[in-house]
């Protein structure tokens, strides 16, 4: 993981890119943030307050950004704990100055621009309205803007895009005679654009999670050279083996996930099950690193087709994790986290 941060910072800032640490894949998990920060990260993002604040009751030194555009019924903690917002909505905006004054503190926000992806961000023809009264909110300060692809429609963050943003932060200097010191175009999923271009414009911050954990761009998932995929290993227990059918016998009916399974009999097989279930891990982005592989899962329990391995009841198995799969084991309190430095 701080070898991936390392050469992360170092490759973006070749041009001018400063990444802000995104830390919501990990759940603010505050042993993992103190690695970000002891590499030279200096902002810590999260989609959840719950997290930032976790992370600063943990010690850990840094400006906060919270991703995730603020609820107004946490705008209070938005405006104590985190540093700095994205945000989309004047009317959750005029309650962070609310706060902000009644905290007596300045709040940093950037506002995002919808660019295609069609999650959070004002529309392109709305963003000069919005400055205009943001720029009037006492306690907040109009730091820059950000616009985020790739998360909901797949939209990919090209060079039209991102040229897009970095006009409309242009647009908003001249207009406003204001200087934005942050323009973050985006995530993982910016690897593509920002390798392929001599000339970065505006941008000057993206806000990486998944590449410094995982190792991969996240467009089309394809490693980034030179960084480790391997961070992190998923190990569980085996609870149960036994030589049992392949097919359940019985009159068949719905499943715990609500399906009707049609299994197919391949005679008596070495099954196992594992100490792991639906609620801690998604099934489908696990990789095993032995030679077992997956039959099905209920809510706590996995079942291995265990003849080529010939594991035993105590055993572990390994597993490599992608995206979705990291950020479920990572979030359930009933997976013990072992850091190995
Ligand atoms: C999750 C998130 C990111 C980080 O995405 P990665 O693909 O993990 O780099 C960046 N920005 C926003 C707004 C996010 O929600």
């Amino acid at each position: 993981m701080t070898h991936n941060i390392q050469q992360l910072k170092k490759l973006y800032k070749t041009k001018g890119i400063e990444i802000t640490g995104v830390t919501k894949l990990v759940g603010g998990n505050p042993k993992i943030a103190a690695v970000l920060v002891a590499n030279g990260i200096e902002i810590l993002a999260d989609s959840r307050i719950e997290n930032i604040k976790k992370m600063i009751k943990s010690g850990i030194k840094a400006q906060y950004l919270l991703l995730r555009t603020p609820s107004l019924s946490q705008v209070e903690e938005v405006v104590t704990y985190a540093d700095i917002s994205l945000n989309s909505e004047l009317k959750i905006l005029k309650e962070l100055s609310k706060y902000a004054l009644i905290h007596q503190t300045i709040h940093k926000v950037i506002l995002m621009v919808e660019l295609g992806d069609l999650r959070e961000g004002i529309m392109p023809v709305d963003i000069d309205n919005t400055v205009k009264e943001v720029l009037e909110l006492k306690g907040i300060d109009f730091i820059g803007i950000g616009s985020n692809l790739a998360c909901y429609g797949g939209v990919n963050p090209d060079v039209n895009k991102m040229n897009e943003l970095s006009s409309i932060a242009i647009h908003l200097e001249n207009k406003f005679k204001i200087r934005l010191t942050i323009v973050s175009g985006g995530n993982s999923a910016n690897y593509n654009w920002f390798k392929s271009s001599k000339n970065t414009g505006r941008i000057n911050n993206l806000r990486i999670g998944e590449s410094m954990f995982l190792g991969r761009e996240a467009l089309c998932r394809k490693v980034i050279p030179n960084l480790f995929t391997d961070a992190f290993t998923l190990v569980v227990e085996i609870i149960e083996t036994k030589i049992k059918p392949s097919k359940p016998y019985g009159k068949i009916y719905q499943n715990a996930n609500g399906k009707i399974r049609k299994i197919k009999d391949k005679g008596v097989m070495n099954r196992g099950i594992l100490a792991i279930g639906r609620q801690d891990v998604a099934i489908s982005g696990i990789i095993p690193k032995q030679n077992i592989s997956i039959l099905g899962a209920s809510s706590d329990h996995i079942m291995i087709d265990n003849t080529k391995s010939n594991l035993n009841v105590a055993d572990t198995v390994e597993f490599s994790l992608n995206y979705k799969a990291l950020l479920r084991v990572l979030n359930s309190s009933y997976i013990t986290k072992n850091i190995i430095y």
